[in-house]
């Protein structure tokens, strides 16, 4: 204030302030040297001190003061010169003015190029600062060194170390957004703190996972992790560390997190729903069955009934048939075992539990699925036709699935031969090795695509039956596809449709896994 005042410089920029001060400073200073270098007898050794007019006048910042005070100067050394030794012949004071104006000269280009210097640099940091603040995502730049010298330890860096040394790193800067995933409410009042605190308990690990990273050149270093608000609550992050070029003393490592919490949900409820719609499937391909199985069992528990009664009537003869009575029982036992394994099936086949892979023999399924879908196709009136090669190599699959897969393709080539002539209703089933892969195909003579684009029928909720769901082929797709097989429909040369897939070979799948 009080140098405004003197200056008279009220409602001018700081700058503009600064400038006429040091300006003024220089002038006066410039003027008591003039006055020294001509009434004192030091015969221009005093001139040299106009270097000092030029370095007062940098100080205000501008390159065009700094060189008009440098020619100020330049010009009073020589009008000192004049009036002192304007007369005489050319000496020493010659000389040392030569000096003094080398001197100026030297020290005017100095500055100027200092002030060019800074002013870039001035530049540069506003651009990044803007970047800095406009940038959507969290962004801030952290002091690390205190945790390298703790790493740096000769002993290697146990875990108290690692904890101490993340504690011990500060944030320098931090924009909005950094501040709003922490809980703060501006970017300032995150710098000078340690994030440290902010990660869960559980991605404890992570802080040292980086380090080491880092350590081992990696630049930059990206983790997922979670950090904990000061309100408490979880966020997923994935966190972008990188050491600007020349920064290996640690000292502005630049982080960057991107909030992926919702992404991550999204995936959970997908993969819950995905299990429920697996389950709900399971569950109405249960319905459909059921009657199947009911008459699987009925006719092993008929023969338990039957072989008991007649081992009993054998018992209660005269001379009672031990022969007899052993095949009776065997039988009984025979027989008790089938209905288990039916009951067995059915359990296995409604259980809600994750894909189990293992080696599965097609053709047993094939032949498992044709047994429980026998009663469907019967009273369908469709014949079920197979065409598989005699050795063909195991798959690596869950076999409840590709048996569910496969009795969902049967019954809706079966739906859709309802009005197909009665000696036309065919399916044939086709199983062969091609490239590490078991193709398969279900072809029926039904309507086929009705000119309908093939992947229509596999988008989620599209049905032509006024009870279906159009879920099935949607389930089936991403069943096969989880066991690393793919799944389409074509058109085939009975005017049906096949639908085709494929799972891999064990070997492939083997080969695929190392
Ligand atoms: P839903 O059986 O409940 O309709 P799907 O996803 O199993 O559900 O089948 C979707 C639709 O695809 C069926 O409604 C039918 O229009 C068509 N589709 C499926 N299989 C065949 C087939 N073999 N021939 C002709 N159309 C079929």
């Amino acid at each position: 204030m009080i140098l405004r005042g003197l200056l008279g410089t009220t409602g001018r920029s700081p700058a503009a302030i600064r400038a006429t001060f040091h300006s003024s400073a220089a002038m006066a200073l410039a003027l008591v040297i003039f006055a020294l270098d001509v009434l004192s007898p030091l015969q221009g050794a005093v001139a040299v001190l106009y270097t000092i007019v030029v370095v007062i006048a940098a100080r205000s910042g501008s390159q065009r003061l700094v060189l008009a005070s440098g020619a100020f100067c330049a010009a009073l050394a020589l009008t000192g010169y004049v009036v002192s030794h304007g007369s005489a012949p050319l000496g020493s004071p010659a000389m040392r003015l030569g000096v003094s104006l080398v001197a100026i000269l030297v020290t005017s280009l100095l500055c100027a190029s200092q002030i060019s210097t800074a002013k870039a640099r001035r530049q540069a940091d506003a651009r990044y600062a803007t970047i800095f603040d406009a940038a959507g995502f969290p962004i801030w730049e952290s002091d690390w060194s205190p945790a390298l010298r703790a790493l740096r330890n000769p002993v290697g860096p146990s875990p108290e170390c690692v904890r101490h040394a993340a504690a011990q790193s500060r944030v320098r800067n931090a924009n909005l957004q950094a501040a709003k995933l922490f809980g703060y409410r501006s970017g300032a009042d995150l710098v000078g703190k340690s994030i440290a605190p902010h990660y869960t308990e559980g991605a404890a690990d992570i802080q040292d996972e980086i380090f080491r990273a880092l350590r081992a050149g990696t630049n930059p270093v990206e983790v997922e992790t979670q950090f904990v608000t000061l309100a408490g609550d979880v966020t997923d992050v994935v966190l972008r560390i990188s050491l600007p070029a020349g920064a290996s003393d640690w000292k502005r490592v630049l982080v960057t997190a991107i909030d992926v919490t919702e992404r991550n949900r999204n995936q959970q409820r997908l993969a819950e729903s995905h299990a429920e719609l697996t389950h709900m499937a399971r569950v109405m391909t249960l319905g459909q069955i059921a009657a199947s199985i009911a008459h699987e069992v009925n006719q092993p528990l008929s023969a338990v009934i039957n072989y008991a009664k007649s081992g009993r009537r054998w018992l209660q003869r005269e001379a009672p048939e031990a022969f007899e009575v052993f095949d009776c029982l065997d039988q009984i036992a025979h027989n008790g075992s089938r209905a288990a394994e039916v009951i067995a099936g059915i359990r296995d086949l409604s259980r809600k539990a994750d894909a189990h892979r293992a080696e599965v023999c097609v053709t047993q399924v094939f032949a498992e699925t044709t047994a429980l879908l026998a009663r469907e196709l019967r009273a369908a009136n469709v014949t079920l036709r197979a065409a598989m090669s005699p050795d063909l190599p195991k798959v690596i699959a869950d076999r409840v699935q590709v048996q569910q897969v496969l009795m969902n393709l049967i019954l809706n080539a079966t739906h859709a031969m309802s009005d197909t002539a009665a000696d036309q209703k065919q399916i044939t089933v086709t199983a062969y090795s091609e490239g590490h892969f078991v193709e398969f195909a279900v072809s029926d003579k039904g309507p086929g695509l009705g000119g309908r684009d093939p992947e229509t029928l596999f988008k989620p909720f599209f049905t032509t039956k006024h009870n279906g769901m159009g879920m099935g082929l949607t389930i089936c797709r991403s069943i096969i596809e989880q066991q690393g097989g793919t799944l389409r429909a074509e058109p085939n040369e009975y005017g049906g449709l096949s639908m085709r897939f494929r799972l891999p070979e064990i070997e492939a799948a083997e080969r695929a896994a190392k």
